[in-house]
Order: C-alpha cells, then sequence, then structure tokens
C-alpha cells in the first residue's frame, strides 16, 4: 500500500514540519488529509514546505497558548519539533532543553486538552548511549552520553507518563540516523550523509570522524515517516517506546566510498579523518522486531536506495 493511503481523511498537526523529516511527513500526509504545520523556523525553512497543501502556523514550543489553540479540533499530533543536534546541545545545554523537554511537555498538555486520538513523539536512538550490545533493544536500560540525549530520553518519560496519568494516548519513535533529501548540509551540526554529498559534490575530501569504523543504522526518511503513520494508526504500544530504523548498519568508511563513487571519486584520495565527536557513539543498530509487531512497519529502502534518491533529489 502506498504510504500516501495509509491515513485520510483527518486533521493532522505536525510540529516541526517545516524541518527536514516533519516536511517529508507533511508532504505524504497532505494529499489526503488537512495538515497544519506548527514551528518557529529556527532550523525549518519554509522552502521546505513549497508547493505542499499544509497551513503553517509560525510559533515557538514555549508559546503554550498557542500551541493549545491550533491543536484545537486534531485528530493526532505528530511532534517532531527539537533542536535535533549532539553537538549543539553540548554547546547550549540550557537551549536544547527548553526546546527538546519543556517543548515537549508543552505538546503533550496541549495534546491532552484537545483530547486528540494520539500523539506521536520523535525520539532518539542516542538515549541508548554506547552501550556494546547490538542490536539495541527497547528493553535496554538507557544511558545518555550527552545533553541532546536527555532532553529525548525525559521526553519519552513524559509521553509514558501522560499516557498513564492523563489517558492519553502516546507512542515514542527511537530514530536512528534518518537521511534523504531537504536535510541540511550547511549547520555546522550537519549530519554525516548530508555533509558527506556536500563534500563530495564540491570536490572536497570527506572529512571522517576518528577512524571511520563507526557503524550506524542509517534509514531513509520514508522509512521514519511510514514508522510516525503506523504509530498513530495502530490502536497497540499506548506508551510504548519502539526503535524505527533499517535494522542494519553501515560503517562509516563503506558510506564514504559509495558516496565518493556516486560522484565518480575514489576513496584513498577522497578522505581526510578528523578527531572524533564528543558525545558520538562508536556503534548502532536497531532491532527493529517490537515496531514489526505492534505496527506493521517494514522498512522499504536501503541505503543504497536511499543515497541514489537522496542525490538524485539534489
Ligand atoms: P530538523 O531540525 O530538520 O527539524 C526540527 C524542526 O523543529 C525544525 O523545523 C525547527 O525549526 C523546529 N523547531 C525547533 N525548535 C522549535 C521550537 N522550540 N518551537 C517550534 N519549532 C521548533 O530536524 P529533523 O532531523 O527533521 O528531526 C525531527 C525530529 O526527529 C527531532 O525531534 C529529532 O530529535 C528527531 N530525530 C531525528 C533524527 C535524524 O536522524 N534526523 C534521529 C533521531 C531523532
Amino acid at each position: 500500500m502506498r504510504l500516501q493511503d495509509l491515513m485520510r481523511d483527518r486533521r493532522v498537526l505536525v510540529t516541526g514540519g517545516a524541518g527536514f523529516i516533519g516536511s517529508h511527513l507533511v508532504e505524504v500526509l497532505s494529499e489526503r488529509n488537512k495538515v497544519f504545520v506548527y514551528d518557529d523556523l529556527s532550523t525549518g525553512r519554509l522552502s521546505n514546505l513549497d508547493d505542499l497543501d499544509a497551513e503553517l502556523v509560525v510559533g515557538s514550543l514555549s508559546d503554550l497558548d498557542l500551541l493549545q489553540r491550533t491543536c484545537k479540533g486534531m485528530d493526532y499530533v505528530f511532534h517532531l519539533a527539537a533542536i535535533p543536534s549532539v553537538p549543539r546541545s553540548i554547546d547550549d545545554p540550557a537551549g536544547s532543553n527548553i526546546a527538546n523537554q519543556n517543548g515537549t511537555l508543552n505538546a503533550l498538555i496541549a495534546a491532552r486538552d484537545c483530547h486528540v486520538t494520539r500523539l506521536v513523539y520523535s525520539s532518539s536512538s542516542s538515549v541508548y548511549g554506547d552501550t556494546p550490545t547490538l542490536p539495541k533493544h527497547e528493553d535496554m536500560m538507557p544511558d545518555p552520553l550527552s545533553p541532546y540525549a536527555v532532553s529525548k530520553l525525559a521526553g519519552e518519560y513524559y509521553c509514558k507518563v501522560f499516557t498513564r496519568v492523563y489517558r492519553l494516548p502516546t507512542v515514542s519513535l527511537r530514530f536512528f540516523n534518518v537521511f534523504g533529501p531537504r536535510q541540511d548540509p550547511r549547520s555546522q551540526y550537519a549530519a554525516v550523509i548530508p555533509k558527506f554529498i556536500a563534500q563530495a559534490r564540491e570536490g572536497k575530501r570527506l572529512t571522517v570522524t576518528g577512524d571511520g569504523t563507526q557503524t550506524r543504522d542509517f534509514t531513509y526518511v520514508l522509512d521514519a515517516v511510514q514508522g510516525l503513520i503506523r504509530a498513530a494508526l495502530t490502536d497497540k504500544g499506548d506508551g510504548q517506546v519502539l526503535n524505527v530504523a533499517r535494522g542494519d548498519r553501515v560503517e562509516l568508511n563503506r558510506l564514504a566510498a559509495d558516496i565518493l563513487a556516486a560522484f565518480g571519486r575514489v576513496l584513498d584520495d577522497g578522505v581526510e579523518h578528523i578527531a572524533p565527536r564528543p558525545g558520538d557513539i562508536l556503534h548502532s543498530q536497531a532491532d527493529i522486531g517490537r515496531a514489526r509487531a505492534l505496527l506493521g512497519y517494514e522498512p522499504q529502502f536501503t541505503v543504497r536506495q536511499g543515497l541514489d534518491m537522496t542525490i538524485g533529489a539534489l
């Protein structure tokens, strides 16, 4: 079934809808639903919503009154707004906390007061920390290594508590290195794939942190979108945390070679190794069994397919 056909005739609010993942969700949902975007445009861009049939409310998660007014009449809230960067949270822990932890609390209060059918929260694999166990499964003890990870974990706990205490149905999805078109390569905190693609395209050497043997569970953005929509629609999993990823891992050196190859270049002279980033983990791979069982989630895109579509969209 097409992603666009999973949900129809609903009113949905996407916080962070002008951002990378949010705008893909808006693109898919807006075909058959009435979509509202709530975003302060801090890291998101208006151009991400070009030609999409969605109503934009420019506002901060800190503005509970505006958030509550925007939430009225919604069936679902997809809460994606956040400052989504480990290094940025290390530079500015208070700023990350306000957007991510306090912001999630406000989104939950608004969703509770407007009696929405469900709030789906986008959490992060960073909450697992650097435990050697692979793949990471949801019953493992979280071990955050950065203020960002702490703030995302706090959001999960708030979701659980709002389900228990106020009976607001919530599901938290832990995303693992989502990538795809529209991901910002220019930020100093850019994720590795858009950064590598921009460097390869400009004929520069790809800056690989450490020795490049780190691995990540790179997830194409439309698989993340599939997880979000299925999490809203299921009647299972209230208050639960679910991994959403490809369920595989790719070494950074392999990724660099594939991206260089797509631009007709070779690894030998195309890479420069730089110091590892504080708070970064070595290996990451998700166990996606729970999302499969509860949501019927099944990733549809390999990393190579996702890279081709990302590079093709440039
Ligand atoms: P993004 O920066 O592109 O999108 C975040 C959006 O939130 C932006 O449009 C930004 O303007 C908005 N925003 C930030 N602070 C706000 C505030 N205080 N009030 C209102 N709007 C605000 O990031 P993304 O990669 O699309 O991430 C979306 C969500 O997914 C985040 O919650 C992030 O933590 C989570 N996540 C992303 C990844 C990934 O690999 N991209 C991995 C794990 C989790």
